[in-house]
């Protein structure tokens, strides 16, 4: 069975149509793509997946299972890890403190923080997540909050890690890093969803992609049998012209 898949979706904001019978079939082991313009509808669609909104209508299925996720608490058992594109992190806390503590589900506070700390330090050193257990959170760069948050999930065991825009924040050597450690992620059988409205990251990282438009799913389609041009189109339900970057003007 697909690591996840949604079946006929529907959330509405009194007239706005957000979400409209979205279908989503995501394969374990690979990184799924969600592609669309501001407002397509993509942060609606996560929400519903990490338990913010009920959805008006549909089915989320887990490894076949239909699944109930009535709020983050059902998501985390889901196994559904979410890095926000807005960082959900308790300021004036560490990073070890941020990792555990907010970790509400007792199964996580049983733990203790001797023991937190060492599995945290695995989990950095195995997907070069370095950051600074015992550093304050707003102390940090954006980059090494991402990483928080990233180890966060994971300390949670996802098996599935959702990524809204993740790359805004970061610079492009950032960016570079957190690709590696999506692709070794997914090497080892963990499904990511990489959510972002740049088309250069979908060609760079993802297997498939879906794309959404005014709160529908308009395709589901293999990366590399694509290309940017056609989903450009999907995106915008028009033929567009891309830009193409020459690189730097020679004086
Ligand atoms: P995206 O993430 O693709 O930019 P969103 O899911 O954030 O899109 O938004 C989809 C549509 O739903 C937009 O028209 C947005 O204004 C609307 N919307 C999103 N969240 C809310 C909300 N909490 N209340 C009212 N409207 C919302
Ligand atoms: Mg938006
Ligand atoms: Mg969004």
């Amino acid at each position: 069975a697909p690591a996840i898949e949604l079946r006929g979706i529907s959330k509405a904001f009194g007239p706005v149509q957000a979400n409209r019978a979205i279908d989503l079939v995501v394969p374990r082991g690979t990184i799924h793509g969600i592609i669309g313009e501001n407002g397509a509808g993509k942060s609606t669609l996560m929400s519903i997946l990490y338990g913010f909104y009920r959805p008006d209508a549909g089915q989320i299925l887990i490894d076949g299972k239909p699944v109930a996720i009535a709020d983050s608490q059902a998501a985390i058992r889901a196994g559904i890890g979410m890095v926000f594109q807005h960082f959900k992190l308790v300021p004036n806390f560490t990073v070890l403190e941020n990792v555990v503590l907010g970790a509400e589900d007792g199964r996580f506070l049983r733990r203790s923080l001797a023991r937190a700390r060492a599995e945290l330090k695995h989990l950095a050193a195995e997907y070069g997540l370095q950051v600074d257990p015992d550093a304050l959170v707003e102390t940090l760069p954006l980059g090494h909050q991402q990483r928080v948050e990233i180890l966060k999930a994971l300390y949670r065991r996802a098996d599935i890690l959702i990524l809204d825009e993740p790359t805004g924040v970061l610079t492009p050597a950032e960016a570079d890093h957190l690709f590696r450690i999506l692709r070794s992620l997914r090497d080892e059988g963990k499904t990511i969803i990489l959510i972002t409205h740049k088309l250069r990251e979908i060609m760079q990282i993802t297997e498939n992609v879906s794309v959404m438009r005014r709160g529908e799913m308009v395709a589901s389609v293999r990366t590399a049998a694509t290309g940017p041009a056609e989903l450009a189109e999907l995106m915008v339900g028009r033929k567009v012209l891309l830009r193409v970057d020459k690189g730097p003007a020679r004086p």
